[in-house]
């Protein structure tokens, strides 16, 4: 398998540091708000870049942070008047839902910075202690660029040209910098912000050097993979560098993925332009195995461009890769020892040779774009071949192939197999609704029909529960 690294902006083949094993690591949201689709772009390609580990046998370590502490989360706390982590947790959940409706994965593990304070401070320590770190007049606790030589290795930037071109930019509050350059690890708090009690200052932590420590407590001191998008190489994931090889003294991941941007008709997308688009209001047109769809369709290193038109696009063909599904589940069903067809050796030979044009594709740094042609070129093949004659074992081998390759892309192609986690909370919702209302023939008859659907209500201290049966 060659993956693309940003490191040697080379392809490189893919050598796991334990054989059989991925320790993988990706940059989540900030969750201040639903998440918007430029957000979705990075989930749904790591998301598959696993699946396709998996389906080639490896044990994959997958862990994906949510930066709970934020100047965005504290200002919306602030407006709502509330606290930080009534904001966060709200985010957090709801962002969970959009996953699970783009049937992206629960993570091995999902850590949130707020709770991860103690490795921060040991890490600062670490790095304050070696001579990497010094703490400011008001507590503030700045990494020293230049005591790493290797600084710019990611973004491929020369030290000497950041340094003479932040030379001028001293920002007011920070005159204690030795360099501008350095950035923050900790910082003292303001009037009505979260903090925490630490050596230096109560403060709070700066931004990048959550993901050194939360990938260093799940994943240990080397890491195969560290992803994101492209706007993460620089400084977010050169500073993550910094910081792990400087406090650990090793090679931090050997690979760096980076998805290309997301652009809405061509413009970048903003909030002033009013292109502006969060994954729930695309939910509300489309099934969002559309925009998982739509996503894979460009390599994941290119550029992105959203637009109605490609989204009909793929809308059209993902369902006619469902119609054939449905055309061959009923063709297994029905078929019954039919006697072998003329050509169905060769046609399954041709069926076995796109899956391994599948593979390529996928093996030559995902390439999902050259992946879903060979889907469809399997679709063509069963269209054009599977019939009411044809053997069971020619129509299940096609039906498997091609819902085994779906899989590895994350689309489902069962339809209405799962009804969406957000249905769910609002029949939910409805139920507890109508209790409070004393109308309880309703609530029942809300839980008879999620009973049907498969989900069981548990009324707990903490509220509803649920859990698919
Ligand atoms: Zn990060």
């Amino acid at each position: 398998m060659k993956i693309f690294n940003t490191l040697s902006r080379r392809k490189e083949e893919f050598v796991p540091l334990t054989p059989g094993q991925v320790k993988m690591y990706v940059c989540g949201p900030t969750v201040y708000n639903l998440i918007h689709i430029g957000n979705a772009r990075p989930m749904i390609v790591f998301d598959t870049v696993r699946r396709y580990f998996e389906y080639k046998g490896y044990d994959v370590r997958f862990v994906s942070n949510f930066t709970d502490v934020d100047d965005k989360i504290i200002k919306k706390a602030i407006e709502e008047g509330v606290d930080a982590n009534t904001v966060s947790e709200r985010y957090i959940a709801e962002c969970k839902k959009d996953m699970a409706a783009m049937n992206v994965k629960p993570a091995t593990v999902h850590p949130q910075a707020t709770q991860e304070i103690c490795g921060m401070l040991e890490m600062i320590q670490t790095l304050i202690d070696k001579g990497h770190a010094y703490v400011a007049k008001d507590g503030t606790v700045y990494f020293r660029v230049s005591s790493f030589k290797e600084y710019g290795k990611l973004s491929h930037k020369n030290l000497d040209e950041l340094m003479s071109g932040l030379r001028e930019l001293k920002v007011t509050g920070e005159e204690d910098k030795e360099d501008p350059n350095d950035f923050v690890l900790w910082k003292p708090k303001k009037e009505g912000e979260p903090y925490w009690e630490s050596p230096w200052c109560q403060g709070r932590p700066g931004w990048h050097i959550e993901c050194s420590v939360m990938s260093k407590r799940y994943l240990g001191e080397q890491i195969d993979i560290h992803a994101g998008g492209e706007d993460l190489i620089f400084p977010h994931h050169e500073n993550e560098i910094a910081q792990s090889e400087c406090a650990n003294g090793k090679p931090f991941a050997t690979y760096w993925m980076h998805n290309g941007f997301l652009n809405i008709d061509n413009k970048k997308m903003s909030k002033s332009l009013g292109n502006f688009f969060t994954v729930r209001e695309i939910g509300e047109k489309y099934d969002l195995q559309v925009l998982r769809f739509f996503m894979l369709s460009a390599h994941y290193r290119s550029p992105l461009n959203f637009s109605a038109d490609l989204m009909e696009a793929s809308k059209n063909g993902l369902e006619r890769i469902l119609t054939c599904v449905d055309k061959l589940n009923d063709l297994e069903a029905k078929a019954e020892g039919a006697a072998e067809t003329c050509g169905e050796q060769e046609n399954m030979e041709a069926a076995g040779k796109l899956k391994a044009k599948f593979e390529e594709a996928m093996d030559d740094d995902f390439n999902t774009a050259d992946a879903v042609s060979a889907v469809f070129e399997l679709v063509k093949l069963a269209n054009s071949t599977a019939a009411a004659g044809s053997t069971k074992a020619y129509v299940s081998f096609l039906n498997k192939t091609i819902k085994e390759l779906c899989d590895v892309l994350g689309i489902i192609t069962e339809r209405g197999k799962e009804a969406l986690d957000s249905e769910i909370e609002e029949m939910i919702a409805a139920r507890q609704q109508a209790r409070k209302a004393k109308n309880f023939a309703l609530a029942d008859e809300i839980r008879g029909k999620l009973l049907d659907m498969g989900i069981v209500l548990e009324d707990t201290r903490e509220g509803v529960k649920w859990k698919r049966v």
